[in-house]
Order: C-alpha cells, then structure tokens, then sequence
C-alpha cells in the first residue's frame, strides 16, 4: 500500500486533544505523529463530502473535525440488526424479542448471512467502529446438521467484515443447552455442536487469523463442558455473557449452588483474556474475583436498556480491576458514543450522584481493541493500526461543545461522523450514507419478508 498523510485540525493523540497533528501512515501503520503543525504545507482541503483517501504519495490532506482513534465494538450479533425497530411494536416484552430473534435466526444461510452482516457491518464503519467481535453462534443448518463447510456461517462473517473494510475477531461461540439441564429445541439445534469437544474441532477449522472463543452463558454449556473450551481458547479472547437477568442467576445458584461467576472463576475460565459480557446483577464477591482476575466486562447499555436487563456495576468493576469495554449487542443502536454517554449517564441514575467516569475514560473504554486481540489499534501512535474517526464540531449536535473529548462522549452521534479509516484504507465517506442505507434495506427485507 503507498504511504500517505493526512493533518488533522483537532485530534486525540496522548490522552489529549491536540490541534494540527500531521500523521504519515505506511502500510497500514502510523510511521510519524506530529501534533502543532502550523505551516504544513498541504495540497488539498478535504471536504467531508467529496473526500478521497487515501491519497497519493506525497499528499498531503487536511482533516477538519475532531479525528479520533478507531472504535472497537466488543459485542455484536450482526443478524440482530433485522429486528430493530420491530420488536419493540406493541409494546414488546423479553419474550417477544426472543421469538422474534429465533425467527429470523431460523430463516437465514449462509448467503443471507453474509449480506446481512455486510450491511450490518458497513453501518458499524459508518458510527466509526474499526474493530468488531463477533459472537457467533449460528453455526449449522436448521435442522441441526453441519453445512458441507462446517463453519460456512462463520466465514460469511468472515467475508462480509472483509467487504465491509472493517477488522473482525470471530468469537465462535459454544451453545450446548437451552438452559440448565435442557436439551437445543427449534431453531436452537443450529447453535450446538453437541459436546464441546465437537465445538473446539470444528473451530480449529475455520480459515481466519483472528478466532476467538466464546461461551454463550453457564446456561448454555455445562459447568463439566467449561474446561474443554477454556483450554481451547488458550492464549486467544474468550468471552462470555455474564449475569444479564436475575432469573439466569437463580437457576444457577439452584443448579449448582454458586452464582456464574464463581461458576466460572471454578472452572478457571476468568483472566485477562476473558471477557464477561454484561456483567449485570453480581454479587461484591463476584465483582472481587472479575477484577482480581483483572477480567473485562463489556457493557452494552442501548441494549440492556432496550431489553430491561438492569444496570451493572461499571465502576465497581473498574475499582476491583476489571477494564470497560463497550458493545452494540443486539443493535438496537449502533453508536458507540451512546454507549459511552450511557455507561457514565445509567451510573447516576443508579445511584443519583453524578461524575464517575470522565470523557477520556469512557474513550478509552471504546477504543479498546486489545480484548480482541488487536492489541496494535486504538490509538494514533507511531507504530499503531492506522485508523482515524472523524466527527463534525460544526453539525447542529456538535456545534459549541468545544471539540475535545467531552463532545465526542457527551455531544456526538454516530450520524456526526464524516469519514473512517481503517488501517490506512479509506472505509467510509459521508458520501456512502444512502447506498449503507438501501443495502441494508434490502438485506433485512430478504430475512423478514
Ligand atoms: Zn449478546
């Protein structure tokens, strides 16, 4: 890939918004940072509209805007984009979610799949989001039996990342039981392997570098089936949901006398590389053993709240160890900057104070790719992936919010962002808005008809 170098009017490099940063990128990778530059000389003025990256060698464009770090988003279930805005009709409970998730995880292929999930994916490039994890569960046909490619569902994934210009972890997910003790009924038998030794081998076949494990939840793989997936997760992202509703820890306790975490932390499946998704209704000896395992919990507040989850604990977790990540779930919203307004807003009404997390936190927190193994993104650094998010300070939410930290955590929206990108490519311009839309129009449309 030729070199090419971009000055940015204001961008966040060091823990701090600098103006006039001079970046050089060669293949894929920051090769210098240079922040107030006042006399760079430049050959063209990008305009959010009609912006071509990257340029040629030797170029230079200059970036209006607030340029951040790419976004990583460490919880999607791409095919979940076709319910927004549907199950919440007529009120919607829990359960009306589910069946309508169930339905539609039924009616896809691997075709459908990978259209959904470009579409699904390219709106993520849009909200700024340079890294998705994936956690993938929809493994075979609909009656259970394994596709001719035993992971052709997962390399759809693979494909439409790909297509979409954005970085995935494929988390291949374990998904044995329906509930405690319970076989997969329905649609549930294309998620299971059927024990976990089954789910490790199919997942040494998968052809991408970067696979991670997931277990669906101590519901879905019994406590006997834990070690098998946790040894073959070793040294990569493993991940897991974590106590998102009361009920999940009730059967629990009543099945094997602990709460999940002790469930897991039992079974040696905390630490580092492990992330608890959710991380909702713990317990203080639960929040002890996930940050002194120094274990992630990846919150997910557009859909806990659309799903009536609760608010978990985001800042006692990070007080006993574990780092924040973020997630768009279920896709409900795909923005990671109401995520991270989210995290900091749902703290004070939990518990009627304000102030606990600051702006330059919660960016941190969402722009933490190393829990999926991208340990080189997430910041504008010599030596670092090559991605830059772009927001508008003068759109009518951004305008006089002093374009620094505060206006991408408390201003902005996914739609302020102007152009992305991702390990020196260019992914998106604000040009591309209206195909995003019709592609996922049309790739929602074939799924529920
Ligand atoms: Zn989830």
């Amino acid at each position: 890939m030729s070199g090419s170098s971009y000055l940015l009017e204001r961008a966040w490099v060091d823990g701090a918004v600098r103006d006039d940063v001079l970046v050089e990128i060669e293949d894929g990778r920051f090769t210098s940072v240079t922040p107030d530059g006042q006399n760079w000389t430049l050959s063209a003025e990008v305009s959010p509209v009609n912006v071509q990256f990257p340029r040629p060698t030797g170029e230079t464009a200059r970036v209006p805007g607030l340029t951040l770090p790419g976004l990583a988003n460490c919880h999607s279930h791409a095919f979940h984009r076709a319910l927004r805005g549907r199950t919440q009709r007529e009120r919607g409970t829990f359960w009306s979610w589910r069946d309508q998730m169930y339905a539609v995880a039924a009616r896809l292929d691997p075709d459908s799949y990978f259209a959904l999930a470009r579409a699904t994916y390219r709106e993520m490039v849009a909200a700024g989001i340079t890294t998705v994890g994936e956690f993938h569960y929809l493994h075979h046909q609909p009656d259970g039996t394994p596709y001719d490619d035993p992971n052709a569902m997962g390399h759809a994934l693979v494909a439409a990342a790909a297509e979409a210009g954005i970085r995935i972890a494929l988390l291949d997910t374990c998904y044995l039981s329906s509930g405690f003790g319970k076989f997969p009924e329905g649609v549930q038998v294309r998620y299971s392997d059927g024990n976990a030794a089954r789910w490790a081998k199919r997942v040494e076949q998968i052809d991408h570098e970067h696979v991670g494990a997931a277990i669906h939840s101590v519901r879905a793989v019994p406590r006997d089936e834990i070690p098998t997936v946790v040894a073959a997760a070793q040294g990569r992202p493993l991940h897991v949901h974590l106590s998102e509703q009361l009920a999940e820890n009730d059967a629990c306790v009543a099945t094997y006398g602990v709460t999940p975490t002790q469930l897991l932390h039992d079974a040696g499946a905390l630490g580092p590389l492990t992330t608890a998704v959710h991380a909702t209704h713990l317990t203080g000896a639960d929040i002890f053993h996930l940050g002194s395992t120094r274990t992630r919990a990846c919150f997910c507040p557009t859909t806990e709240r659309d799903l009536g989850d609760g608010i978990g604990p985001s800042r006692a977790l990070h007080h006993a160890g574990s780092p924040l990540t973020l997630g768009s779930d279920s896709h409900a919203v795909i923005d990671l900057f109401e995520e991270m307004r989210a995290t900091e807003l749902d703290e004070r009404l939990a518990t009627q104070q304000r102030g606990h997390w600051t702006a330059a936190e919660l960016l941190g927190a969402a722009t933490a790719h190393d829990s999926l193994g991208f340990d080189a993104a997430g910041a504008i650094a010599v030596g670092r992936r090559a991605d830059l998010v772009t927001l508008d300070t003068t759109s009518p939410t951004t305008a006089g919010t002093g374009a620094d930290e505060n206006t991408a955590v408390f201003a902005a929206t996914a739609a302020d962002v102007t152009h992305v990108v991702v390990d020196g490519r260019v992914a998106f311009t604000q040009a591309d808005r209206q195909d995003i839309g019709r592609e996922l129009a049309a790739a929602i449309e074939r799924v529920q008809g």
